[in-house]
């Protein structure tokens, strides 16, 4: 059923542990991706039938896998953990999809592993659905993203200070390989698994690099390319540890994370950033802050002599703001229907975004409003920007229409965890997987909460 071919369990024993997922009592398929299946170059009748179910469950091994737990450290809100792993989540095995690219297919909330640290190893069915809307929107706004394969009910309970209905997500990723995975094998003085790990890297993300530096420059340029994606959508990723910032540039993790309503640049959902480290506008430092201890795990390797080794790396680190200025200019001359932003439309884009500030305008709204030529009421700025826009064809590519608004979001959540009833996760999935196209009978999908709909916090997903 799965054509696997495991690269990353052919790596030494201490990259992971080996172990089988965790059977569950009952487990029903909520949701499967079929075009992503398809995609995959797998057959969705069988991904949905008993068989297909058992292997999406971890009830059954599926032919060819070999599941393992992958080792990965972390610096979490800015404190290293030498040995994080994966906990709860297993990598069943690797397939190459119908484009050529190879593809991690991971069961969350699989059951203990060795890296539970006393956990018990499940998901429940709030975060995987959260986890399954707000990823399939990012990959459909072109965002690149880990992806939602499919999503499982347990017919167990999870305790989070109540009991819930647990859950398991098929999550597809160009791979799992971490931050954190390089800090795993360097704090650990591991030069050799450094050296392996580079080039396994290396060979499946960045073929057309060169050693550690060719490494560590091509995740910098594909992290800053991708926080600025993030930021034109209004998105906060709310958790940006190290050990939830992949190599290949794909987000990953969709825990306390959300798109903002209203604007505004501090803005925090996270339960746990209660010091606004995660805040929108603190994403491109934070990334770039993330990026300097990869570049620490990497220095044994960038130069056999100390001192050269560390001005390789900061020469490197050095390049994160003009890239993330260019990327996040590229994201706004889009926006804004500006095909070559100078100095100037930037200080323009930056007068709208002190407007929005300051008259709480919704961030998704306001650049639909700009595409379809509505008066957005900003002094005169419209008129000057009237003047600038040259290039209305990107506009309509550049702003969606729909994003996953907490509210919509939330109230998918509740119906399903509440009621059993999977109707408003459906509808909000389907709707969102085109979120350029008008669809009228959709409408309201596009609206701001109403005053008692407003999200305010959002939690992790443990
Ligand atoms: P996260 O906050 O999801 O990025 O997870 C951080 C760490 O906690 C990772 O090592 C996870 O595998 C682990 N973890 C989170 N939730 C659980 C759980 N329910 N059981 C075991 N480990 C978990
Ligand atoms: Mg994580």
């Amino acid at each position: 059923m799965f054509p696997f071919d495991n690269s990353y369990a052919r790596l030494p024993e201490r990259f992971y542990a080996r172990l089988p997922p965790t059977p569950v009592k009952a487990p029903k398929l909520v949701k499967l991706n079929g075009a992503l299946a398809r995609e995959l170059g797998l057959d969705p009748d069988a991904l949905m039938s008993d068989e297909g179910v058992a292997f999406l469950a971890g009830n059954a091994a599926a032919p060819g896998s070999e599941p393992i737990a992958m080792a990965y450290a972390g610096h979490q809100f800015g404190h290293f953990v030498p040995q994080l792993g994966d906990g709860r989540a297993i990598l069943l095995g690797e397939v190459v999809d119908t484009k050529g690219m190879r593809r991690d297919i991971q069961l969350k909330g699989a059951g203990q592993t060795p890296f539970s640290r006393g956990a018990d190893g499940r998901a429940a069915l709030g975060p995987v659905l959260r986890e399954y809307i707000v990823s399939e929107a990012m990959a459909a706004l072109g965002i690149p993203t880990t992806r939602a394969l499919a999503a499982l009910i347990t017919g167990e309970g999870v305790w989070r200070e109540t009991a819930l209905p647990g859950a398991i997500l098929a999550r597809v990723a160009q791979s799992h390989i971490r931050i954190g995975t390089f800090q795993f094998f360097a704090a650990r003085g591991d030069v050799e698994a450094l050296r392996l790990l580079v080039e396994h890297v290396l060979a499946r993300h960045y073929p057309e690099a060169q050693g550690a530096l060719g490494l560590l420059e091509g995740v910098i340029a594909r992290q800053a390319a991708l926080v600025a994606r993030w930021m034109g959508v209004g998105f906060i990723h709310g958790v940006m540890n190290t050990d939830n910032m992949t190599v290949s540039g794909e987000t990953i993790d969709y825990g306390p994370c959300a798109f903002m309503d209203r604007y505004h640049p501090e803005t925090v959902f996270s339960s746990i950033d209660a010091h606004g480290r995660y805040a929108f506008a603190n994403q491109p430092a934070i990334a770039r802050w993330n990026l300097a201890r990869l570049a620490e795990t990497l220095l044994p390797l960038l130069s056999e002599n100390e001192e050269e080794a560390v001005d390789r790396a900061n020469a490197a680190l050095t390049q994160f703001p003009p890239l993330f200025e260019t990327a996040w200019r590229r994201v706004l001359g889009a926006k804004l229907g500006i095909a070559a932003m100078t100095g100037d439309d930037m200080a323009l884009a930056g007068e709208l975004f002190d407007a929005m500030a300051a008259h709480e305008a919704d961030f998704t709204l306001t650049f639909r409003r700009l595409t379809d030529g509505e008066e957005l009421g900003f002094g005169d700025w419209q008129e000057r920007w009237r003047a600038r826009a040259d290039d209305p064809g990107a506009m309509a590519r550049a702003n969606p229409r729909v994003i996953p608004r907490n509210h919509r979001v939330e109230e998918a959540i509740r119906a399903a965890v509440d009621r059993e009833d999977f109707a408003a996760f459906e509808t909000l999935v389907q709707v969102l997987g085109r979120p350029f196209d008008a669809q009228p009978e959709f409408a309201a999908y596009a609206d701001p909460p109403k005053p008692d709909e407003v999200v305010t916090r959002t939690f992790c997903g443990t």
